[in-house]
Parts: structure tokens; sequence; C-alpha cells
């Protein structure tokens, strides 16, 4: 196909992705972003094998396994008994794993990429309106202006994005969420958790360094009905920190670095899989096409999944419109499948239902420990569940074992993201 010109909005890891692979096979890419400087919001994220593939093919999966933390474990417990435990050497052959990451450092490493690349990122441009209310591959701002006409809009606004028709499903619980310094005590390479039901959870995910912070992060996190977080501000810090040390002693000293309410961001989740992810000249990617609860941990992999098959997309098809079909068909069973996983699983672990968690807590541990139950929870927890990365032509990612980081001690991300960084410029 011949060099595009492509609008991108959007600056997160959908958005970012994108422009680096499409701007990488030649075609002419802006990305346009609602901030005054794009910047990351929230604490940490867990990249999973299939994330890492695709930021493997940049150039930047070493970077982002250095400055984050090795994941091999997911672990939770209710009252006193082993509820979940997932490991990923259950998936057999090489050596796979997650990483859980800050999400600036993951921001600082594809941004990066994108400044060494040359691609002009258009800031304070919020977008309120499709192309097609406007016409002709043009974005519309809340300014009352207009982008130049594009080839190709590509949506990367997120779960919010004005562009979408379909409203979400809010869900009722989210969770608050902060970024502390990793102590010594909980296990560097493990996701851990601690329920009570469905109601009550919380956990700990070691997350790496951030960009130009010396000690290694953790995200805490406690889940809370969005109709809840008004009761739980005026119950204030105290009361809710004794909930936690009930529900998990071991993390008093964590709390002890949360001074004040403001440390913690209320993250609320909704369910929404658009059945048409794409119209003429306008295709959807990652939360703007499949937004879910983070409960399978699967949102930015999935996006940086989609970027990918774009760009394998456009470079087999001859027609825009083709390309755009080809990639929404190559990621269509894998959205579908995980988001009824993630609709299927969330109720067990966010919710007031007492029979599903039951269920849970008593029936599945036992059953869970035998194969192929380890397998596949392996698989659902890797993102590789219904070999998404085949059609793709992409394999999981695997640490040559030497590298990988082992603790949430790892490299400092700046160093290593600017290497990528220049890397990746220098492969242009
Ligand atoms: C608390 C929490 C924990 C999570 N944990 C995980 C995890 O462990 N693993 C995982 O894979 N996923 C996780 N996710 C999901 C993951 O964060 C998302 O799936 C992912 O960020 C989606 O990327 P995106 O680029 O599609 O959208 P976003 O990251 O939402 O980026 C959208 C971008 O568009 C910009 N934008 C929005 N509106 C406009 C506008 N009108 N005009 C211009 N720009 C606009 C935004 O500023 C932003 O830069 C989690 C989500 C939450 C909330």
């Amino acid at each position: 196909m011949r060099p595009l010109d492509i609008g991108i909005a959007g600056c997160g890891p959908a958005g970012l992705a994108t422009a680096l692979l499409l701007a990488r096979d030649g075609h002419r890419v802006r990305l346009y972003e609602r901030f005054e400087a794009p910047r990351p919001i929230g604490s940490g994220l867990m990249l999973q094998p299939t994330g890492l593939a695709v930021l493997e093919r940049l150039g930047l999966a070493e970077a982002a396994v250095a400055c984050g933390a090795r994941i091999d474990r997911l672990f939770g417990k209710a009252g006193g008994r082993t509820v979940l435990d997932v490991r990923y050497a259950w998936l057999g052959g090489r050596d796979l794993h997650g990483v859980g990451i800050h999400r600036a450092a993951l921001f600082d490493l594809l941004h990066r990429a994108v400044v060494a690349a040359g691609i002009p990122i258009l800031c304070d441009r919020t977008v309120s309106a499709s192309p097609s209310e406007k016409g002709g591959g043009r974005l519309a701002f809340d300014d009352g202006s207009l982008s130049p006409p594009h080839d190709l809009i590509v949506d990367a606004m997120g779960a919010r994005s004005p562009l979408v028709g379909e409203a979400a499903h809010p869900l009722s619980y989210g969770a608050l969420w902060a970024s502390l310094d990793w102590i010594e005590g909980f296990d560097g390479s493990a996701l851990e958790q601690r329920y009570i039901r469905a109601s009550t959870m919380t956990g700990l995910l070691p997350i790496g360094r951030a960009p130009g912070r010396a000690h290694p992060q953790a995200a805490f996190f406690w889940s809370l009905r969005g109709d809840r977080l008004e009761a739980w501000r005026e119950a204030g810090l105290e009361a809710w920190k004794s909930d936690v040390r009930r529900l998990w002693p071991a993390t008093a000293p964590l709390l002890d670095q949360i001074a004040d309410p403001a440390q913690l961001t209320f993250a609320r989740y909704a369910h929404r899989t658009l059945s048409r992810p794409a119209r003429p000249g306008l295709i959807h990617l990652g939360d703007a096409w499949h937004s879910t609860s983070p409960q399978l941990g699967q949102g930015a992999n999935m996006a940086l999944l989609d970027a990918w098959s774009l760009a394998m997309a456009l470079r087999r098809s001859k027609r825009i419109e083709e390309a755009i079909e080809r990639a929404v068909a190559m990621r269509r069973s894998h959205v579908r499948l995980y988001q009824g996983l993630s609709a299927l699983f969330t109720p067990a672990y966010q919710s007031d239902g007492r029979i599903l968690p039951w269920i849970r807590d008593r029936i599945v541990p036992p059953l869970s420990r035998l194969w192929p139950a380890t397998w596949i929870q392996a698989a659902m927890v890797a993102g590789t569940f219904g070999d998404p990365l085949t059609p793709l032509g992409l394999e999981p990612y695997a640490s040559p074992a030497a590298s990988a980081s082992t603790s949430p001690t790892a490299s400092p991300a700046s160093s290593a993201s600017l290497s990528s960084a220049e890397a990746l410029a220098s492969t242009k």
C-alpha cells in the first residue's frame, strides 16, 4: 500500500505503539492528545508475554523487563486459605513470565521512542467529535477547529472515547490505587491478593522503578464499590487502614506511607465490547474497542496486540478498508474470548454476591491444582489462551533467564528506556 497519512487520537499504550509501528512502515503519522503534555495516569500494570511480544518487535521489551519487576506467580488468600495460585512456569517450555511495570515507565519507553522517531504529537487537542459527523477523515476538537484530512483515523482514546457511540456498562466495583515504595517482607516476583468474599480485596503488585526514581515501587490496591467512595472519604484514612490491617496485617508498614487520601486514586471500571470497531476510514483500538475490569490484567496487552494487527493488516492489504477489516478479523476472537472471561471472572472477585466467591474459595482450589486446569489458568493469565499470537506472526515473549530481572530491585528505567528509544530510532 502507498504510504498513508494517519491521524491517531490518544497517547496511551494503544496510540503510542500504533504510531511507532506505522511510522516504521513508512506511513506519515500524527498523534493528538488532550493533555498539555502527554502523561500516564494511574499506578502500575502487568505486562504479559503477549504485550511483551509486541514490545519486543519495537525493540522495547528488554527495557520494560529491566525497569519493571519480573512476575512469576499470582497468589491470593481468603481467610487463611489459598484460593488463587497461578504460575507462568505451568505453561512449560520457554521461560514465560509477566512484568509488573509502573505506568510512567511504560509510557516513558513508548513516548521516548515516538519522540526519537520524529513522530509529531499535538497536545492540548481534545477530540470532541467523529470525523463522519464533520466530514472526510478529519478530527473535530473541542475548540471548534478541525484536523487536516487523514487517510485513516485511529481512535486510541480509551474507554471514554468520544468517537464511540455505544455506552459502556459501568461496573459497580472499582478500586483505590497507590504507588508505594517497595518494602521487604513480600514476594517480589508475585502479584499477591487477600479477599473477604468478593466484596473486599486488597493486593500488591511489584512494579519496579518509575522514571527518575531510585527506589523500586509496588502498586497497592483496595477494591471499593463506586457508590461507597463518599462514605470511604467520610470515614477517614485511619478507619480504612485498620480494615486493611485486619485483612492483611503485613501491609502495616506499607500503609504508613499513606498520609493523605489524595495518594489514593479511585479507578472506575466499565465493560464494553464494540460489535463493529471500525467504519470507513476509522478504527477503534485498545480500550476504545474493548474495555473491562482489570481482573485478568490484559487491557494494555490487548491494546498492544491491536496496534500490531493494524500494522500487519496495512502491510498485507491493497486498500484501507480491506486493511481495517483484516485488522479487526485478526483480533476479534481473542477480544471476544477475553472480554467474556473478564465478564465471567469479575463477579467472583468484585461483587456483592456470596455464591461465586464461595465456589471460588471451596470448590475451585482443589480442582485448579490438577492438570490441565493448571495450564488453562496460566494461559488465561498470560493472555495466550486461544492462541492470539500465531495469526499475528508473533510468539509469546520469554526472557533469556540470565538477563531477566528477578526482583523489584531492577536497573533504573531512565537509562534503559533511553537506550531502547535510540535503538528504535536507529532501526528506522
Ligand atoms: C486500575 C487499573 C489497573 C489496570 N491493570 C492492568 C494490568 O495489570 N494489565 C493490563 O494489561 N491492563 C491493565 N489495565 C487496563 C489498561 O490500563 C488499559 O487497558 C490500557 O491503558 C488501554 O490503553 P489505551 O491506549 O487503549 O487507552 P488509555 O490508556 O486510556 O489511553 C487513552 C489516551 O487517550 C487520551 N484521550 C482520552 N480522551 C481524549 C480526547 N477526547 N481527546 C484527545 N485525547 C484523549 C488520554 O489522555 C490517553 O492518553 C488496568 C486499568 C486500570 C484502570
